[in-house]
């Protein structure tokens, strides 16, 4: 068994595309086959070399290693070339010189016949040779059907007097792309051409060929698309569409590899695979005929789950690039790793997670403007028995804990009993005295564990906070800007 995957490099790898390498992976992987890699780069205009680096390094970051060297479709021309010769001289293809508006006559006159617009084949049988200008076109078979049965949509019949005699060299001496597929395919020994169901309408030129050529068919199957929420197409409309994106937004290749997997394929009601595990139980047979629709929340889940699955040493080395790109500075690894404990429950992303260590840097947190203003207020609740009852006196309940605090506590059940002491002293609710802590040591109301949390910011920076919040000078807090 051979597959291949067949990128066009003239857009970074989508989403849609690494699926389809992903099944082609899985299928060879899964039956001791090879699965290749070729670079249909024949579109001069839009392809770049950028975006076939781009492409390599997306498979390469998603873990679906190909077998050789990649092909490109470009070093093959002359062997394009050969198989059209080869058709013309067999009397299964022809030149022709017909021009534009020749072409234009013809397909007019099909349609007004009723039929639909095509090439009236007029240069068939004139024995024509190459000249300026000329293509060669294949002779398609007259009448009857070509039909296949395709590994996920099932039997799929097409009348071959609905397909013109398709130019297979144009004029420039360069393969049309079914012709340039074919070839490959046939030459590279792909036994399974698993692709985009776009590629459909395709298939049944695409058989015509194999058989003229003389070469055995391979297995065919068209995965079916992915569409947007609203049912369309998946495109830029609907966020992030290339892998490169997610890398960029701190997805891990697992994560991203186990969605795009269960994205229209199924194993009974498991939800969680690793690479490795779908090799093993990994069929066609259970890829869903129907287009699946994306669900950037179910991906979240699935890289939250890989998030807090990840050793925490490998966390620390993954989030660094995503705190750099922040313009924080990566703390030694003793810290980093703290850090990165707190954080591994509590992150959909690598890039959500060094959102979230921001507040370990610096002096003083900068705040989301709501804990801003939520810290002033506090700060200006009476104390004692006029306070309400909730959010009482934040300034004494600060001032007590710089008292409380000056030296930390050892482990977060002494820092339990410091905070259910205050509490009990102040007659008020534990979070009633937690709250104007966790505000003025992380400029927000939602954060890890306080223990864990001064424990990484050290005694100095942790008074340090708590007395600048007392003390409220001037241009405190410091707001943070909104993303
Ligand atoms: N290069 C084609 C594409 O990117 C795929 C061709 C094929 O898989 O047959 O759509």
């Amino acid at each position: 068994m051979i597959t291949r995957f067949a990128p066009s490099p003239t857009g970074h790898l989508h989403i849609g595309g690494a699926r389809t390498a992903l099944f082609n992976y899985l299928l060879a992987r899964g039956l001791g086959g090879k699965f290749v890699l070729r670079v249909e780069d024949t579109d001069a205009q839009r392809s770049t070399e950028e975006y076939t680096k781009s492409i390599l390094s997306a498979m390469e970051w998603l873990g679906l290693s190909w077998d050789g060297e990649p092909v490109f479709q470009t070093d093959r021309t002359g062997l394009h070339v050969e198989h059209a010769e080869r058709l013309v001289a067999e009397g299964r293809a022809y030149w022709c010189r017909c021009t534009p508006e020749e072409i234009e006559e013809s397909r007019k006159k099909a349609m007004a016949e009723g039929g639909k617009p095509r090439y009236d084949g007029r240069c068939r049988e004139l024995g024509l040779g190459p000249s300026p200008g000329a293509v060669i076109r294949f002779k398609c078979p007259p009448g009857g059907q070509v039909r296949w049965r395709d590994l996920i949509k099932g039997p799929i019949v097409f009348e071959a007097s609905e397909l013109d005699d398709l130019v297979i060299l144009r004029s420039d001496g360069l393969p049309t792309y079914n012709m340039a597929v074919v070839v490959d395919d046939i030459t590279m020994g792909v036994t399974h051409v698993v692709r985009g169901d776009d590629h459909v309408n395709n298939t049944p030129r695409q058989i015509l060929l194999y058989q003229a050529l003389g070469a055995e068919l391979p297995e065919f199957g068209h995965v079916p698309m992915i569409l947007g929420s609203d049912k369309s197409r998946l495109s830029k409309r609907h966020g992030a569409t290339s892998v490169m994106a997610y890398q960029e937004a701190g997805y891990l290749p697992q994560a991203l590899v186990n969605y795009l997997a269960r994205l229209g394929w199924s194993h009974g009601d498991q939800e969680i695979f690793s690479l490795e595990e779908m090799v093993g139980v990994f069929s066609l047979r259970h890829v869903g005929k129907a287009a699946a629709v994306f669900d950037p929340n179910k991906l979240d889940w699935l890289n939250a789950h890989y998030i807090k699955n990840t050793p925490p040493d490998e966390l620390c080395s993954l989030l660094k690039p995503f705190l750099e790109k922040r313009g924080l500075p990566a703390p030694d690894g003793e810290k980093l790793l703290k850090i990165v404990l707190t954080l591994r429950e509590r992150s959909k992303t690598l890039a959500e997670m060094a959102g979230k260590a921001e507040f370990y840097f610096g002096d003083l947190p900068k705040f989301d403007p709501k804990s801003a203003e939520q810290l002033l207020a506090l700060l200006k609740t009476p104390e004692g028995a006029d306070a309400p009852a909730k959010d009482a006196g934040g300034k004494a309940i600060l001032e007590k804990w710089l008292g409380l605090l000056q030296e930390l506590p050892r482990t977060r059940e002494d820092f339990d009993q410091l905070l259910s002491g205050l509490a009990a002293e102040l007659g008020v609710k534990a979070g009633v005295v937690a709250k104007p802590l966790r505000l003025a040591l992380t400029g927000s109301t939602a954060s890890p564990g306080l223990h864990e949390i001064m424990e990484i910011l050290g005694p100095e920076v942790t008074l340090g906070r708590i007395r600048a919040a007392a003390e409220t000078p001037e241009g405190y807090p410091q707001v943070r800007q909104p993303a």
